[in-house]
């Protein structure tokens, strides 16, 4: 049987008054990819953060396995098993891919402590395999500066992979990557479903169509439309919401 999770109630956050999230209910099943959509400023960003602990909402609650990430500090969120992968890259452009990888290994105490007591083989198998599976396994050796956008957007998918976890969260991955970099994409996450749990926000609506089952629509702060993406793309609500966005 499938199980939840993650599931949100009743989460609210506001900037100076503003209410920028307003979610009543959302949850996800284990391995499911889910892909969130919706106009600028409809706070998409936003529950990610309150996801990962970057923003503590006003109200609510979020229960992944049981736990309430509401009442954890980011890094016991991270423990907790949740990857965050931001918009702005942050890997290291001095570096080589595998010096990242390395690096990305050594900064997570749950990992380093997982492979502490195993030799340097162990945190070199586990690279090899987290860059064959984002597609860099030919690109160890070569800085971090000189990859293509989209390698340096796969590498940053690897590094939060690196450390397992359990939910995945990807803000914009495609933004700025050419059409074969973004499908190349596309299959990546559709590979790291199912054995992860994974939240992708998109813009681009072919991206989206690639890789979607289930779409949340955010507008406002609240969950507009919620189903499967042939239903939700005909859905005279969401189109009327993306033509009165400024977009
Ligand atoms: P999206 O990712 O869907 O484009 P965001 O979650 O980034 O939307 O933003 C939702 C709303 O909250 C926007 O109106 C934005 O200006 C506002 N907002 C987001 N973060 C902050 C912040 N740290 N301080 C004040 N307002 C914010
Ligand atoms: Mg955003």
């Amino acid at each position: 049987m499938s199980k939840d999770i993650l599931y949100a109630e009743e989460l609210s956050v506001s900037f100076d008054g503003f209410k920028a999230l307003d979610i009543n209910h959302f949850e996800l099943i284990e391995g499911e990819l889910r892909v969130i959509i919706g106009p600028n400023g409809a706070g998409k960003t936003t529950f990610m953060d309150v996801i990962c602990g970057k923003t503590k909402p006003d109200t609510g609650r979020v229960i992944m396995n049981g736990e309430n990430l509401v009442k954890m500090k980011e890094k016991q969120i991270v423990d907790a098993g949740v990857g965050r992968k931001f918009q702005k890259p942050s890997i290291f452009p001095s570096l080589t891919v595998y010096e990242n990888f390395m690096l990305a290994i050594r900064m997570n105490r749950s990992v380093w402590k997982s492979l502490f007591y195993k030799t340097n083989k162990a945190h070199n198998a586990r690279i090899q395999e987290v860059a064959r599976i984002v597609g860099l396994s030919d690109s160890m050796e070569k800085t971090a500066a000189y990859l293509s956008h989209g390698q340096k957007q796969w590498l940053e998918i690897g590094i939060v992979l690196i450390q397992d976890p359990k939910l995945l969260l990807i803000d914009e991955p495609a933004a700025g990557m050419t059409d074969e970099e973004t499908h190349k994409t596309g299959e990546l996450l559709m590979s790291l479903a199912g054995t992860h749990t994974i939240i992708v926000i998109e813009h681009d609506m072919e991206f989206v169509r690639q890789i979607a089952k289930t779409v949340t629509v955010l507008s406002e702060g609240k969950v507009l439309v919620e189903g499967p993406m042939e239903q939700v793309q005909n859905d005279p609500r969401v189109i009327e919401c993306y033509l009165g966005s400024p977009e």
